[in-house]
């Protein structure tokens, strides 16, 4: 069994910043990348929103940048997901992949999250040309075009409010006659003119020419009669799921499912335990917030690791 003083799970934007700052500060952190590594922003393609990239940068290209700035100063990667941990005495324990374990004195959590997707046909296979998890990435990309937004919560007013911004109409498309969003969102949505309801219809399928979305075929739940809403892009905006079941029972979670911080720090219910990017952020969950909560955790975790350190010291010369 390997022991580090420092592991981090995961390896977006948080991973990455926590472990460029953790192997500033010679913790030589272990990183294990996850099912995905590079997280989310590999699967965009322009990043116009980052700062200090003018002219964008495209995504896959702005992660690889991050992980070589971090094996710079010495963070080591590994590939594989966290699949189980003991947290309830250190040093912490951590199954990658079923089988390998670790130890960690210290531990830093940026597992990220998932956008939730409707798992219907044409679905996948137009993300990136078409369909899209991410009306703040992808919106631009959609000037004077159509777009749909399915879902009925906080993110699809949100959403579909922003888009208004570039699309010509907007559809909000939701399975129920009710919203679930708060009346604020509701209202803010029903009083912009681009924006139009489809309500009680189940999506079934995306439809496309091959190359780009043509629109969505839906179906009445009161009549079952099937139709198609044209339209050049659909936001999937049915919540996200962060990537915390191996955690479960083991640190504290919100209702969600996301780890709960203490205060403005990255500090968990565990002492020594640490967490950054969107496993504790549904508020927000853009790569530069993700990069910035990855700084705190990792000065977080260096300060835990000094004081444990201090204390250490300070046993051995009273022993
Ligand atoms: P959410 O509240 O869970 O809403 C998800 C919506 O998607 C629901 O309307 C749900 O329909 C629908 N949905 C789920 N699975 C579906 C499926 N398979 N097919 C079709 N529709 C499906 O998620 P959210 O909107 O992402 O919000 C998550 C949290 O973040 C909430 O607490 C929200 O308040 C918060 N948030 C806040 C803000 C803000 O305050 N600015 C912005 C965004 C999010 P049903 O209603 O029928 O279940």
């Amino acid at each position: 069994m390997e022991h580090r003083r420092l592991i981090i799970l995961g390896t977006g934007p948080a991973g990455y910043t926590a472990a460029i700052y953790a192997a500033r500060a010679n913790l030589e952190p272990m990183v294990f990348e996850g099912d995905q590594a590079g997280g989310q922003l590999t699967m965009t393609t322009e990043v116009e929103n980052f700062p200090g990239f003018p002219d964008g940068v495209m995504g896959p290209e702005l992660m690889e940048a991050m992980k070589k700035q971090a094996e710079k100063f010495g963070a080591e990667f590994r590939p594989g997901v966290a699949t189980d941990v003991d947290l309830s005495q250190r040093p912490f324990k951590v199954v990658i992949d079923k089988e390998r374990e670790y130890t960690a004195d210290a531990l830093i959590v940026a597992t990220g999250a998932s956008a939730k997707l409707l798992g219907i046909e044409g679905e996948s296979e137009m993300i990136g040309r078409g369909v899209s998890t991410c009306a703040t990435c992808d919106g631009f990309f959609f000037r004077n075009k159509r777009v749909i937004v399915v879902g009925g919560g906080d993110s699809a007013m949100e959403e579909a409010t922003f888009l208004t911004k570039f699309a010509s109409e907007v559809t909000i498309v939701h399975r129920r006659e009710e919203f679930r969003a708060s009346k604020i969102m509701q209202e803010r949505a029903k009083s912009n003119p681009k924006i139009r309801f489809v309500m009680n219809v189940q999506s079934k399928r995306v439809l496309s020419d091959g190359n780009k979305v043509t629109g969505l075929e839906v179906v009445d739940n009161r009549t079952g009669e099937t139709k198609v809403l044209e339209a050049d892009g659909v936001f999937v905006a049915i919540g996200h799921k962060p990537n915390t079941d191996f955690l479960r029972g083991q640190l504290e979670l919100d209702d969600i499912g996301y780890i709960v911080t203490k205060g403005n720090t990255s500090e968990t219910s565990v002492e020594g335990v640490f967490a950054c990017g969107d496993v504790m952020d549904s508020r927000y969950r853009q790569a530069i917030t993700a990069a910035g909560s990855g700084c705190k955790a990792a000065m977080d975790a260096e300060k835990f690791l000094e004081g444990q350190a201090a204390h250490d010291w300070s046993v051995t010369l009273n022993a």
